[in-house]
């Protein structure tokens, strides 16, 4: 008996850890994010439990795995890394105030696969030696710290920024970014329907209004590499 929290990766199946999905494969009971795809909650045993957390409250997903963890072998199933803006850390929190038994496979985060999925190194020699990762929507709806953001160098990449991508260009480019800073917005990265627009940051939002969640803003030089990597067949496609 216990909950195991495994990161189901950022969206393709295939990108599943060998050990997740062990863990996935002898479970009793799966509760899965929405955005985690149904070819993987398949991969439980038939006659598991299947819990969709779409739609309940955060209180009532840690009552249900601490109700499940006492009697059951639990998979806790999230997109990406549980532990990249994933609430991953808060679910063990209150799984070790009940006293029940839980462990963490890490998963593939979106952090640097889907920019990779569109052909964007998130560190290039020479070009970017850091990355910054945020998010633009803050628990206490603060706005992010865009000097911060602005001053750190590198590449930024912006989690679950797509509904404020206005103002988070602005806020930047206010904060001291150049208005050109290559910038990209990868919609529904490593899935079939994957789309990429890329622009000058100040561009950015009148180019990729429109595209669907989940999203995520990439910003810095890195950005321009993708026309350098992308396999040919990919870019006369
Ligand atoms: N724990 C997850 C992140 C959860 S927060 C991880 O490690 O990837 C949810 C945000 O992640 C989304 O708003 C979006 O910004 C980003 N995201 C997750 N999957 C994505 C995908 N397939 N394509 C683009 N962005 C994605």
């Amino acid at each position: 008996m216990s909950v195991t929290l495994v990161g189901a990766g950022p969206g393709d199946p295939g990108l599943l850890t060998v050990r997740g999905l062990e863990r996935l494969r002898a479970c009793d009971a799966v509760v899965y994010d929405r955005l985690v795809a149904e070819e993987l909650v398949d991969e439980a045993p038939e006659d598991a439990l299947r819990i969709c957390r779409d739609g309940l409250s955060q209180d009532h997903v840690d009552r249900l795995l601490v109700e499940l963890g006492r009697e059951l072998d639990v998979v806790r199933l999230k997109g990406g890394d549980p532990f990249v803006f994933g609430r991953g850390s808060e679910e063990l929190e209150v799984l070790r105030a009940a006293g029940i038994e839980y462990d963490v496979v890490p998963g593939v985060s979106s952090l640097a696969a889907v920019p990779a999925a569109a052909w964007i190194p998130v560190t290039h020699r020479g070009l970017s030696d850091r990355v910054t990762i945020a998010t633009a929507h803050a628990a206490d709806g603060s706005e992010p710290d865009y000097d911060g953001l602005a001053a750190a160098g590198g590449t930024l990449v912006l989690f679950m920024g797509l509904a404020r991508l206005p103002a988070l260009a602005a806020g930047l480019i206010a904060a001291g970014l150049p208005a050109e800073t290559p910038a990209a917005v990868v919609s529904r990265g490593t899935l079939a329907d994957q789309a990429v627009v890329s622009a000058p940051l100040a561009e950015l939002p009148a180019r990729a209004a429109g595209l669907p969640g989940p999203a995520l803003v990439v910003v810095g030089e890195v950005v321009a590499l993708a026309e350098s990597l992308a396999p040919l067949a990919a870019l006369s496609a």
